[in-house]
């Protein structure tokens, strides 16, 4: 009697093809499935989804958090089966994953698009500063806290604003330095720019991993008198004492405390615990994918997408937009016992906002090179690219890549330059 209690009490489902995340990437690829006619489970524990690339916007004061949040129900196609929970377990050679409900769930096909997890506890005194209403610490890296930015920039009366980039790799690596630009014009505006020191305090070696848009961005930081320390990593946090220290990152063991009047922060980030300790990834804890097919090294019928993926590229929206057709395609080809034939080429892009209304659009592949979609210097601050960014890609994201017809612009940039790139 206790026992059939015992057995009965967990649910085994089974599917054709098993969507561990429904985020940027889980839910595309879920309407692209569900159109084609498979049998689609969703595990995502949120009941929102959000669309975080507006996130940048929001801290700046130009969007709301409601316009960048949706019910996830209503972006899950109606077919898919959304099963609101988190996975507790990789079994790969039994093809099976358990929920934190304890659940089981089998697949046939898996496509792992699970994100990145925000590591506060890696700053000492990084979360209880942000839960702090009345610190001068702020991020926009999360939707708990991304309102708090613009009014922390609303309250700066002066001193050092300082920005930071951890050394970890993290979700669009170019939105730490956009929200310095916004706020050096935020500053310029309200006529208290000479009252600021503005520092863009980061981890990597260059202002930006592409020689191109790099080049422009130093330029800009000298034009605006915007102070770059490269190689700073940011280890703590007194936020009574308005103190932070940084460890320089070239001289072992050497730290540099600073004072501040606005800290915005980027919390290191790293895969979510349950992938870093399951079988399927790498030593770094990111998912163990070919980076061309985007198929598991190992486990032929496991793929993945997005932030969680060991591809080495920036992790954005719009690299999950060109991934998706590639696993689409390379999924339904296995389906069908043909090889994988599409290939991923690194494509990703960085919407890198410089203002109130400004945009330098950067958009490039694996081997760092510019890969832009527009016939004109996309290096350039341009509003064309700021309206871009601001009004029609969230148009996008919601009405045609979530619904899953968007792959990125590959087709639009090869008409533009007719077919030349
Ligand atoms: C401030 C900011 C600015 C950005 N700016 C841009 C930009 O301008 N352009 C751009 O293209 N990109 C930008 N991005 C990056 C972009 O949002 C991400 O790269 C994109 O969302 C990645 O999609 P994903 O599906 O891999 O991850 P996500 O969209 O983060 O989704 C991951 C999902 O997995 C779920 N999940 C986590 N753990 C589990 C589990 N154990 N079981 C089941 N589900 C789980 C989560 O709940 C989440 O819904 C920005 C991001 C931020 C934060």
């Amino acid at each position: 009697m206790f026992s059939n209690y015992f057995i009965s009490r967990y649910i085994h489902r089974n599917c054709q093809i098993l969507i561990v995340g429904g985020g940027s990437g889980g839910c595309s690829m879920a309407s692209k499935f569900a159109k084609n006619g498979q049998n689609v489970i969703v595990l995502e524990p949120n009941e929102m989804h959000y669309y975080q690339p507006l996130f940048t916007l929001i801290g700046g004061g130009m969007k709301t958090l409601s316009q960048a949040r949706r019910p996830t129900k209503t972006v899950l196609p109606k077919s898919t089966t959304w099963i609101k929970d988190k996975v507790n377990a990789f079994n790969p050679e039994g093809n099976s994953v358990t929920t934190t409900n304890g659940d089981t769930i089998n697949y046939d096909y898996m496509l792992v698009a699970i994100g990145l997890h925000l590591d506060y506890d890696k700053i000492t005194g990084l979360k209880e500063a942000l839960d702090d209403q009345y610190s001068s610490v702020c991020t926009n890296y999360s939707s708990d806290f991304v309102e708090k930015t613009y009014k922390v920039m609303q309250n700066f009366k002066g001193g050092n604003a300082i920005f930071t980039l951890p050394n970890s790799p993290v979700k669009c690596p170019g939105a730490p330095q956009k929200i310095v630009y916004i706020f050096e014009d935020f500053l310029r505006k309200k006529g208290l720019r000479d009252k600021a020191n503005i520092m863009y305090n980061t981890s990597t070696p260059a202002i930006f991993g592409v020689k191109k848009y790099a080049n422009r961005l130093e330029q800009l930081c000298r034009r605006r008198n915007i102070t770059v320390n490269l190689r700073q990593n940011l280890i703590n946090i007194n936020s009574s004492k308005n103190e932070t220290t940084f460890e320089l990152l070239d001289e072992p063991n050497k730290t540099i405390t600073m004072e501040f009047s606005m800290l915005h922060v980027t919390p290191p980030m790293s895969p979510p615990e349950v992938l870093k300790k399951s079988k399927l990834s790498n030593s770094i804890g990111f998912l163990d994918v070919d980076q061309f097919t985007l198929c598991h090294k190992e486990y032929k019928n496991i793929f993945g997408i997005g932030d969680c993926t060991s591809c080495p590229t920036s992790k954005t929206v719009a690299a999950v937009a060109a991934q998706s057709n590639v696993i689409f395609h390379n999924i339904i080809n296995s389906i069908n016992g043909k090889p994988l034939l599409k290939k991923y080429d690194g494509y990703t892009s960085c919407p890198l906002v410089t203002g109130y209304n400004k945009c330098i659009l950067a958009e490039f592949d694996y081997q760092l090179n510019p890969l832009e979609t527009f016939p004109f210097d996309q290096g350039n601050e341009l509003k064309s690219m700021f309206r871009l960014k601001k009004d029609i890609l969230p148009i996008i994201y919601w009405n045609v890549m979530l619904k899953g017809y968007w792959n990125g612009p590959e087709s639009i940039r090869k008409i533009l330059h007719l077919g030349t790139q």
